[in-house]
C-alpha cells in the first residue's frame, strides 16, 4: 500500500468517526430538547438510570418515589423507570441549611444554636429530606423540629428526635415553609416536693421543666422504697404505709427530689363507696365541656368556635416526646401526622368530605367543625391516618403501650355506638396517667362508654 492511499484512508476513517460524533451528538442534543433529560446512563426499560434534568419544575409533576436515603428519586416515564440524583435538586431547590442565614423572630430561640431552613421551594414537591447535622446538634443524641408558619410562630413538629448518626430526616410538613432545628438543654427540673397519698391511690408525678421547651425531658425515677410505692412512668403507685423519697434525675444531670408520704387506709363504710355517683358532664365559663375534669370533646359536646389554643398542647407534647422516644427504642417510629387543627381548618375539611361523600357518610369519620378533638390541642392523628395503618407493628405498640403515658386511643375498634366515629387505630387523646391508667385497666374503652356520655350530634 502506498503512503497515499494509506493516508487516504485514515482520512476517511478521520471523516467517518467526525460525522458519527456529530450523530451522536445531534441525537443526544434532539433527546435533550424534546425530554428535556440530559441522560448519563441510557435508560432500558425497566432499568433505573442517573439523570439530571436542567428544569427543576420538571421535579414537581414527575416526582413518584424518593427512596429510603432520599438521595435519589425514581418514577416512572414511558416504561422507563429513572432515578434523579437529588443532590442536583437540592442545590437548586434553594435548600440551604445553614446558621449563618438564619432570621431568628422568635426570642425564646434568640441565642438558640439552630440549622435554619428556609424551604419554600420545596413545598408540594419532596415529602422528606435528609440534612446533615452539624457537630453541636448531634452530640446531644437528640434534637427538636420547629416549624415556623407565615407569623413567625415557632411550632414543635417532632420533639426528642434521636440522631444516632450526623443525619436528620425532615418531614416536610403542610403549613411550614421554614424550618428550625436545635436542642435546648434542661436547666432544672422543678416539682411539687411532697405528696401524700393513701394505700391503694395513685397520683401522677407533676414536673415543671426550665426551660420549658427543654428538648431532653426525659427523667428517670430512682430512690425510693419499694416496699411502699412503685413509680411506672411517672405514676406513683402506693402500697404500704411509710415514707420514702423519690430522686428524679433529668438527662442533662438536672436533679429533683420529692418526698412521698404513704398513711394508712382506713376501713372504709361501704355505705359511702355505694353513695359514689358517677361524675356528670359540666360546662365552664369558657364555654368547654368537663367531666372530672377531663375536657370532653365529641358529637353532643362540641368545642366554642373561640376556643383556639394555637398548637398541641405542652402536656401534650411532652408525653409524646416521652412515648417517641421509647417507642424508638423498641424500633418503632412514630410521628405527629396531624395534630392541632383550627375551627376554620375543620371548616373546609368537613365541607370537602361532605361534598366528597355526602353528609351521612363524612359524619362517621370526620367530625363538624367545633366538634373535632383536633381543635382541643389534646389529640393528634399518628403516622398514617387511614385504615392501612391498622394492625401495623406501630399501631400496635400505640395500642398497647400509649395509656403509659396518658393517651387512650380515641376510637377504639367496635365501639362507634358509644363514640359515634368507626375505629380510628391513629387518633390518640392526652387524658393524663391516671385516666388513661384506669381506662386501660377498665379494657381499653372509650371516654364515652367509661363515663357513660354520648356523643351524637342533636341535628
Ligand atoms: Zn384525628
Amino acid at each position: 500500500m502506498s503512503r497515499r492511499k494509506r493516508r487516504l484512508r485514515i482520512d476517511r476513517v478521520l471523516i467517518c468517526l467526525l460525522i458519527l460524533v456529530g450523530l451522536i451528538c445531534i441525537v443526544r442534543f434532539t433527546i435533550y430538547t424534546i425530554y428535556g433529560f440530559k441522560i448519563l446512563n441510557q435508560a432500558k426499560k425497566g432499568e433505573t438510570v442517573k439523570l439530571y434534568h436542567d428544569n427543576a419544575n420538571l421535579w414537581k409533576s414527575t416526582v413518584k418515589y424518593i427512596n429510603e436515603d432520599m438521595d435519589e428519586l425514581t418514577y416512572t416515564y414511558r416504561n422507563y423507570t429513572v432515578t434523579m440524583d437529588s443532590s442536583y435538586f437540592k442545590k437548586n431547590m434553594n435548600i440551604k441549611p445553614s446558621t449563618e442565614n438564619k432570621k431568628i423572630t422568635n426570642n425564646d430561640f434568640l441565642k438558640q444554636k439552630g440549622l435554619y431552613i428556609k424551604n419554600n421551594n420545596i413545598m408540594g414537591i419532596a415529602s422528606k429530606i435528609k440534612l446533615k447535622l452539624p457537630h453541636y446538634l448531634y452530640k446531644n443524641g437528640y434534637v427538636d423540629l420547629y416549624g415556623i408558619d407565615e407569623n413567625s410562630n415557632y411550632i414543635l413538629l417532632e420533639s426528642r428526635v434521636k440522631v444516632s448518626d450526623k443525619f436528620f430526616t425532615l418531614n416536610i410538613y403542610e403549613n411550614y415553609t421554614d424550618y428550625f432545628i436545635t436542642y435546648v438543654k434542661l436547666e432544672s427540673i422543678k416539682t411539687t416536693q411532697e405528696y401524700v397519698l393513701t394505700e391503694g391511690d395513685t397520683k401522677e408525678i407533676k414536673l415543671e421543666f426550665n426551660p420549658s421547651n427543654a428538648t431532653n425531658k426525659k427523667v428517670t425515677y430512682s430512690g425510693y422504697d419499694e416496699n411502699i410505692i412503685t413509680v411506672d412512668h411517672g405514676l406513683i403507685k402506693a402500697i404500704k404505709e411509710g415514707k420514702t423519697t423519690v430522686k428524679v434525675k433529668g438527662n442533662d444531670m438536672s436533679v429533683a427530689k420529692i418526698k412521698i408520704i404513704v398513711n394508712k387506709k382506713k376501713e372504709e363504710k361501704k355505705d359511702t363507696e355505694k353513695k359514689e355517683e358517677k361524675p356528670k358532664v359540666t360546662q365552664g365559663d369558657d364555654g368547654i365541656y368537663y367531666i372530672d375534669g377531663i375536657m370532653i370533646v365529641n358529637k353532643s359536646y362540641p368545642l366554642p368556635e373561640s376556643y383556639d389554643p394555637g398548637k398541641l398542647l405542652p402536656e401534650f407534647m411532652d408525653a409524646f416526646t416521652e412515648m417517641q422516644a421509647d417507642a424508638q427504642s423498641d424500633g418503632i417510629k412514630l410521628w405527629i401526622q396531624s395534630g392541632y387543627r383550627s375551627y376554620d381548618y375543620q371548616v373546609g375539611l368537613y365541607d370537602m368530605y361532605v361534598r366528597q361523600d355526602g353528609r351521612d357518610r363524612a359524619d362517621t369519620y370526620s367530625a363538624r367543625p367545633g366538634y373535632s378533638e383536633h381543635q382541643s390541642g389534646l389529640a393528634a392523628d399518628i403516622n398514617n391516618p387511614s385504615d392501612s395503618f391498622n394492625g401495623t407493628s406501630e399501631a400496635i405498640w400505640l395500642k398497647e403501650n400509649c395509656y403509659k403515658y396518658g393517651f387512650i386511643i380515641r376510637f377504639p375498634e367496635n365501639e362507634d355506638e358509644y363514640t359515634g366515629y368507626k375505629y380510628e387505630s391513629w387518633h390518640i387523646r392526652y387524658v393524663g396517667k391516671e385516666l388513661s391508667n384506669k381506662i386501660h385497666e377498665a379494657g381499653d374503652i372509650s371516654l364515652e362508654k367509661y363515663y357513660g356520655i354520648e356523643s351524637k350530634y342533636s341535628n
